[in-house]
């Protein structure tokens, strides 16, 4: 009986983890998904592009590392920033603006419960974070990434209501386990990044910029390096790009 107990508690505590960090994570899925809406890919014509995108920004210091680095190797990103991070780091915002980086929405305060509590808080969510741009750098981009991705989120209705207030949502179809883990070692990032790269012309490469990204700057130097070998360009997403999203949930 004793035993039994013991293996249903852990069984519970294991659900409790994964549950828990899906709630906080954003890198959900390994491989490109079947079905992913890649717009983006039939507008580059078969052409090697590479969008670099840093998620849960600005922070101090590993946002300004990733700026140097992007700085030394002449290569321009895209960051989908926290809007709550903003205050106190607008000197971060303003020197990714001018530096040429594309910067997008990725909610105000990436609380899960709250932006997911429905389609009325993800809009403003992401209005409140396209504001706090606003006041900082002068732009009000319509690019966003969801918090984990938008599967399991978009549907119809929302794809709609986004698309009707001009937002472009843009998930990923490469991803290193850098949110989930962001102790991963450098070598692993790396290969996360690179690794089945041959097949996709057009890489979205799902990264992150928080301030537990230390290992993620280690790996980014050999990441553009491998990429530039292979002959890719590399992109910052802007209000222009065509988007990338994964499949759409079909019950709604
Ligand atoms: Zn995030």
């Amino acid at each position: 009986m004793k035993e039994k107990k013991r293996l249903l508690i852990c069984i519970f505590s294991t659900i409790m983890l994964i549950s828990a960090l899906n709630i906080t994570a954003d890198a959900t899925i390994s491989k490109p998904l079947k079905g992913l809406n890649t717009y983006i890919e039939d507008a580059n014509h078969g052409n090697k592009v590479i969008y670099l995108t840093f998620d849960d920004g600005p922070s101090d210091p590993i946002t300004g590392k990733v700026l140097d680095i992007l700085k030394e190797n002449n290569v321009k990103a895209t960051f989908f920033v926290i809007g709550n991070q903003i205050p106190g780091l607008e000197d971060v915002l303003q020197r990714t603006h001018k530096e040429g980086h594309s910067i997008g929405l990725h909610t105000y305060t990436h609380k899960f419960k709250r932006i997911y509590s429905s389609s009325d808080n993800l809009v403003k969510e992401m209005n409140l974070c396209q504001a706090e741009i606003n006041n900082v750098v002068g732009v009000s981009p319509n690019i966003i990434r969801f918090p984990g991705g938008s599967k399991k989120h978009l549907n119809y209705n929302l794809l709609n209501r986004l698309h009707s207030s001009n937002f472009k949502i843009y998930d990923w179809n490469m991803e290193t386990l850098d949110g989930i883990n962001p102790k991963l070692s450098p070598y692993k990032i790396y290969k996360d990044a690179t690794n089945n790269s041959e097949n996709l012309s057009t890489i979205v490469l799902l990264l992150h910029c928080d301030y537990m990204h230390k290992n993620t700057c280690l790996a980014l130097p050999k990441i553009i390096k491998y990429y530039k070998d292979h002959g890719y360009k590399f992109q910052p997403i802007t209000n222009d790009t065509p988007e990338l999203y994964f499949p759409i949930k079909k019950s709604n």
